[in-house]
């Protein structure tokens, strides 16, 4: 694979739950919690899925690895249809591709210790036992920033931010080539953060992973991402790289989101813009436009056409009539 083929590619994917009412269960509607998202990501690539809370994006990443069964679409690795293959062929490709908990408290067993956690997976993959797992498992430790003799430890003798090391060494102990960060961060205290995002970053560097990185902060996102894709309702609203995003968000979402990110220069002022109303449910989202009951900038025909992802510029691809069709409208932003 040459780093011009994406790593991963995700076509049309889709994840509704359906909503049943009724003593015969009956399905009256579906939660379009992942409703039509196609991206790719390539080798070595830091892609950032950002959002809300509740607009699928953590959906999307564990349907990507298959930790849910998606209801339509494609995902191909390194070209392989992994939707396609069996459990044994699954449980292989699981060893190139994994996930970084958002709560890493509450993904390990606190029965077991540390080198227990993190070196299951060295056995259920036939990979090393006995001496050589131990020597695995404390050579991951101390790349992630802990001792090899935490080994012993059981996950509640450690801190928010060593637990979450903990978290990223059982990821890595796989060599994997692919792992989705979900939220890896936001369960820490402040002061932990950046050490944790620094973490990432030069492990990220060090392996040469390809990554997608979920996260609703903008200001991580900032640091750890080489292009971002922006989620509303299920689905991709914006994708750019990352200083053509930070510099130019075309999506009426996308600027509302960076308009509530902190700038450091007291000098500067910054206008927020204050989105109207809830996010609608996903179970029963707006026709059209699904932004278009929050969006200042929304026409009447807004509500009735849904507008589709398409390419602005190189490689800036925005859902949005007003940006795509009225040459005006940039001037009309506050970014403009
Ligand atoms: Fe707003 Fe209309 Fe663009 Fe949707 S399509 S973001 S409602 S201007």
């Amino acid at each position: 694979m040459n780093e011009h083929e994406p790593m991963l590619r995700v076509e049309g994917l889709k994840k509704y739950y359906p909503v049943k009412a009724g003593v015969f269960s009956r399905v009256l509607s579906y939660v379009r919690a992942v409703d039509d998202v196609s991206l790719e990501i390539f080798p070595g690539e830091v892609y950032a899925l950002v959002g809300e809370s509740g607009c699928g994006k953590t959906t999307a990443g564990h349907t990507i690895l298959r930790m849910l069964h998606p209801t339509a679409g494609q995902v191909y690795f390194q070209g392989q249809d992994i939707l396609s293959l069996d459990r044994a062929a699954l449980r292989e490709m699981r060893r190139e591709m994994q996930l970084i908990f958002q709560d890493p408290y509450s993904s390990l067993n606190p029965r077991m210790t540390v080198g227990e956690a993190i070196g299951e997976a060295l056995e259920v993959h036939g990979i090393a036992r006995g001496a050589a797992r131990r020597e695995k498992v404390e050579h991951i430790l101390e790349v992630c920033g802990l001792a090899s003799y935490h080994y012993r430890r059981y996950p509640h003798e450690f801190s928010g931010g060593q637990r979450q090391r903990i978290g990223i060494a059982r990821a890595l102990v796989l060599e994997p080539r692919f792992i989705v960060a979900d939220e890896p961060i936001s369960a820490l205290d402040v002061s932990i953060q950046s050490q944790i995002v620094n973490l990432l970053k030069k492990l990220q560097k060090q392996f040469g992973l390809t990554f997608l990185f979920i996260s609703h902060d903008l200001s991580v996102v900032k640091h750890m991402a080489d292009r971002i894709g922006v989620m509303y309702l299920g689905s991709l609203v914006e994708e750019s790289f990352k200083n053509e995003f930070y510099s130019n968000p075309l999506h009426p979402y996308s600027q509302a989101l960076l308009s509530a990110v902190p700038v450091m220069d007291p000098f500067r002022k910054k206008e927020r813009i204050i989105l109207k109303g809830d996010v609608p449910s996903p179970a029963n989202p707006p026709g059209g436009c699904n932004f278009h009951t929050r969006c200042q900038y929304a026409r009447t025909f807004c509500s009735s056409e849904k507008p589709v992802l398409k390419e602005f510029s190189r490689g800036h691809q925005v859902a949005c009539h007003m940006v795509l069709d009225e040459p005006d409208y940039e001037r009309s932003t506050p970014f403009g």
